[in-house]
């Protein structure tokens, strides 16, 4: 079996044995695109470079890029644990092309990669089109052989990026693997393609036109490749299991979780163990980035991930804070790779320390009031956003927490009844703070108090950039 760093190693090898220059992952916190919560994406630490603000670092490169989808545009929080794909922090492997080579090598690169040095089944692959790209489909043919109904044709946003409303833009391509025909889902563009059966593992972007105001206004004189590989799911595919929880990398962490909850990952035990294991890493990154617990912008973002994970440890029965005593296991997976891992892991643990010991004091009486005011509910209904509310302001819980803790139930929660109370609850306050005779003052006190106390984060949905391969 390939380890997931062996297959890390394999791809960059491959693409430095083809004259691309390996660059190190960049901070999850982006240094150029501050309308971006996290580098979401390979490609989001050169979108200068795409853009032609700054020189490439040379004409071809490759790297494993960690990302963060948890908030904004890109945000799989709510599938992780539940799909057998998607994860909050995952790495990108990708390869990049500024100016140089295009579609025809970008075809037969991908292709030599997944047939040849990690030998995958050509029958098992099939790949998507932009409906327009006569030319990628023919290199696909000339390439790879296929025939032309796995060669699919898309016409859907999903096969056509752009990095924003104005600048380079570009049909796609994506490849996916059959995981066969024991697992429910049916190819992409079908019906029932949302299954699990299909699961796309790499998607190539083609660059090769300039938007402006969303209209191609003119074709790049130099087109350019973007491409992006999940590594958790290629490492699916070549250690022959079907979720990404089940490669060596989330095994281990599992194993950890379990032996320090002495709860075994069995029955409705399994999520909680997963969720556990996918927000140990995307915490753990986020804090050796600089990222630390708030209540605002990307804090607020981490601290949501932190809680919802300490929720799942206090299901699984854990008698004491656990986060922090799984770091030791990630940094035994991850820190060869990652070196900013270990040179934080004091930092790291005590963060997740203080934190569940604080979140612990609040969350069992959370609970207890959650457990109250759904006792008589089921399936399909779902809980008033007043309650939410108070879990909110009174014990702590993120909104996404409570809706997490319903899922299972099938029991939903009025989000607009929820945004309601809050929004009532900060005119109250401010009506109070006016009536109190303070006058200009006053509201400059509100805002630093609104943002430093216990109220809500509201930024990272509105505007948040395109980071996608
Ligand atoms: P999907 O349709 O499965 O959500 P995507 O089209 O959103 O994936 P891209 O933006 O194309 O993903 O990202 C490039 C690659 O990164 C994907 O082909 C996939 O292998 C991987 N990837 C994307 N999102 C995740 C995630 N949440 N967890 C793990 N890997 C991911
Ligand atoms: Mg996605
Ligand atoms: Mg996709
Ligand atoms: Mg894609």
């Amino acid at each position: 079996m390939q380890s997931t760093n062996d297959i890390r190693r394999a791809f960059l090898d491959y693409f430095a044995a083809n004259d691309h220059q390996v660059m190190p992952s960049a901070p999850l916190v982006p240094y150029n695109d501050p309308t971006l919560m996290f580098v979401n994406a390979g490609m989001v630490p050169f979108k200068n470079v795409f853009t032609g603000l700054e020189t490439p670092p040379a004409p071809r490169a490759a790297s494993s890029q960690k990302c963060v989808r948890a908030g904004g545009k890109h945000n799989d929080l709510d599938n992780v644990g539940y799909t057998a794909r998607h994860l909050t922090l995952f790495e990108m492997l990708g390869n990049f092309s500024f100016g140089d080579y295009f579609k025809e090598r970008a075809i037969e690169l991908a292709w030599g990669m997944v047939t040849k040095e990690l030998g995958l089944d050509k029958d098992r692959l099939c790949v998507t089109v932009y409906h327009t790209d006569d030319e990628a489909a023919g290199f696909w043919k000339k390439i790879a052989g296929l025939p032309d109904d796995r060669i699919i044709r898309i016409a859907t946003k999903d096969n056509f990026w752009a990095m924003g409303a104005d600048g380079p833009c570009g049909p796609c391509s994506e490849i996916f693997w059959d995981h066969g025909p024991a697992i429910a889902g049916g190819p992409p563009g079908s019906p029932d393609e949302d299954g699990d059966r299909f699961v796309e593992i790499w998607n190539l972007v083609f660059m090769q036109h300039l938007q402006e105001a969303d209209q191609i206004v003119s074709d790049l004189p130099r087109p350019s490749i973007d491409t992006g590989m999940g590594l958790e799911r290629i490492a699916t595919v070549m250690q022959g299991v079907h979720s990404v929880f089940e490669t060596d990398t989330f095994r281990a962490l599992i194993a950890a979780s379990e032996d320090k909850s002495g709860a075994k990952a069995e029955g409705d035990k399994a999520a909680s163990h997963r969720v556990i294991a996918d927000h140990l890493r995307s915490t753990s990154f986020l804090i050796a980035d600089g990222v630390l617990p708030s209540n605002e912008g990307r804090g607020y973002v981490l601290r949501r991930i932190m809680r919802r994970a300490m929720r799942h440890a206090h299901l699984l029965g854990a008698a004491e804070p656990l986060m922090h005593r799984l770091v030791p296991a990630l940094v035994q997976e991850m820190g060869q790779a990652y070196p900013e891992l270990p040179r934080a892991q004091a930092l790291i643990q005590e963060v997740l320390e203080r934190e569940e010991t604080r979140f612990r004091q609040t969350l069992d009486k959370g609970l207890r009031l959650l457990d109250e005011e759904t006792a008589s509910l089921g399936e399909g209904d779902s809980l008033p956003g007043e309650t939410a509310f108070k879990l909110y302001d009174t014990f702590g819980f993120p909104y996404d927490l409570t809706e997490d803790a319903l899922r299972a139930r099938g029991i939903g929660v009025d989000k607009a009844g929820f945004d309601a109370a809050m929004a009532q609850q900060k005119a109250a306050a401010r009506a109070a703070w006016k009536g109190s005779g303070a006058a200009a003052d006053g509201e400059v006190w509100f805002d630093i108090a609104e943002r430093e106390g216990a109220t809500e984060f509201t930024g990272y949905a509105s505007t948040e950039g395109e980071g996608r391969v």
